[in-house]
């Protein structure tokens, strides 16, 4: 029996599919499967050693940096085990991947492949697109929920979170986007019954709120809406947060209160800017006034927006910067941004469809292989400056754990001075006392890499 340890070494907080459902593939095919989250666990050398094959889970830019610490360890400690990477930033990064030691690269849809690759009959290096019959995931020997992010509610109770995926991949081409180079446009369905087992065994274990990781529950709204019913019948006291593209939020506004009634208490969307050049460069296929018309929307539907910035690209200006946070406050947004958000900075790793800008080829730096990426310097040195002053500023309000209205009044004092505009907006808008639903580990995915790798959210 093929003994196969599953790593994971960060998921954005949550108990990893990425885990739980190759897991359930290669069990069912006869191998002894052992799963590690080192998100929240320590290395168990022991299973290291005993492993045929170790597989790491490389779904974002910080978990492949951690892995690709990692890896030469685990290569040490168990010279004889084939090395696997899978997920979606394994395929984008494969040459610094092989050159680490690891033997098999697998990107987009991994479960049959990588129990292909575990039976003996499978390619070393495939992204594979084909749809999948997948199985509900196994989840028995990953950490409990208790010990993932938690959901405090505006009233100040926690929910317990579980975490699934009802489709992978993404139909849209966004430019920035990580998933483009992997999926091109295309996404995948999990089945719907295998989506409703997964969460009923969630439940089982404690979960009171799901997080659905879906790039874009939108992709696919039939899916969506028929899931999301089913579960509001068998669960009527589950709470969920989705996350949807403005695009979709704009053109299914009047399907809201269908999410809203099943459950659903928030969404997070990728404005990524209120700058309509840079929309355009991303080729997000939205508009500011878009944004403000989902802002209204889901405020009207009673659905808490949570939106998430590149808030510094190379086309930033200070200037934009600031209209940027005003933005912010005259839209009463300030308690919804997380105050990473204020701080992120755009992230080009390889593949990225960026690079086929030119404007973006002559901004680049070399590939740099400790960051996994393609580092940018502004062209006004006053915007990296800025970058750096409210990355650290964020990092420092995180560890005193200030509220994101403090940290939002700290950083506009350190655009102001640089543009010698007012403190604070004029006139300044009453902003809403009534807190909102927060996850406690915040959402950011195209962010390069500073010295710190990961910030709690206020
Ligand atoms: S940014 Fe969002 S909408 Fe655009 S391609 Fe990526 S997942 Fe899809």
């Amino acid at each position: 029996m093929t003994r196969v340890l599953l790593v994971s070494t960060y998921d954005l907080g949550h108990q990893s599919f990425g885990l739980a459902s190759p897991a359930a593939w290669l069990a069912a095919d006869g191998a002894e499967v052992s799963c590690l989250d080192l998100a929240v666990q320590t290395l168990d050398e022991a299973v290291v050693r005993a492993a045929d094959l170790v597989a790491f889970y490389l779904p974002m830019h910080t978990a492949t940096r951690i892995a690709a610490d990692l890896i030469p360890r685990v290569r040490l400690l168990n010279p004889r085990a084939r090395l696997c990477a899978y997920g979606l930033y394994a395929p984008v990064n494969r040459d610094l991947l092989h050159e680490l030691g690891v033997d098999a690269v697998i990107g987009g849809e991994f479960e049959e492949p990588l129990a292909a690759l575990v039976r003996g009959d499978g390619e070393h290096d495939t992204v594979s697109l084909a749809r999948q019959d997948f199985l509900v995931p196994s989840r028995q020997d990953l950490p409990t929920l208790d010990r993932y992010a938690h959901l405090t509610l505006p009233d100040g109770t926690t929910r317990t979170v579980g975490y699934t995926e009802a489709t992978r991949g993404c139909k849209h081409l966004c430019r920035h986007c990580p998933i483009v180079p992997v999926y091109g446009g295309r996404f995948r369905v999990v089945q719907r019954d295998v989506v409703l087992a997964d969460i009923r065994q969630q439940i089982a274990a404690g979960a009171q709120h799901i997080t659905f990781g879906d790039p874009d529950f939108f992709n696919g709204p039939a899916h969506a809406l028929a899931l999301v019913r089913s579960i509001h019948e068998e669960f009527p006291e589950l709470t969920y947060d989705v996350t949807i593209k403005v695009e979709h939020l704009v053109a299914n506004l009047d399907r809201m209160s269908v999410l809203r009634d099943t459950g659903c208490i928030m969404i997070t969307s990728a404005v990524e800017s209120v700058d309509e050049r840079i929309l355009e460069i991303f080729d997000k296929q939205h508009s500011r006034a878009d944004f403000l018309k989902v802002v209204n929307g889901l405020r009207e539907v009673g659905i808490h927006l949570n939106p998430t910035f590149v808030a510094f690209t190379p086309w930033t200006s200070l200037e934009g910067y600031m209209a940027f946070l005003d933005e912010i406050d005259e839209l009463d947004l300030v308690a919804s941004v997380a105050p990473i958000q204020y701080a992120i900075r755009l992230l080009i790793p390889e593949g990225s469809k960026l690079l086929e800008l030119a404007d973006v080829q002559n901004l680049v730096e070399p590939f740099d292989r400790t960051r996994l990426c393609y580092p940018w310097r502004h062209p006004d040195p006053a915007v990296d400056a800025l970058q750096e002053a409210v990355f650290a500023l964020v990092a420092e309000a995180t560890e005193r754990r200030e509220s994101r209205a403090a940290v939002f009044d700290a950083v506009r004092p350190l655009v102001a001075a640089q543009v010698g505009g007012p403190t604070v907006t004029n006139p300044r808008p009453i902003r809403t006392s009534r807190p909102v639903p927060q996850l406690s580990e915040p959402w950011y995915c195209c962010a390069e890499p500073t010295e710190d790798q990961r910030i709690s959210p206020i």
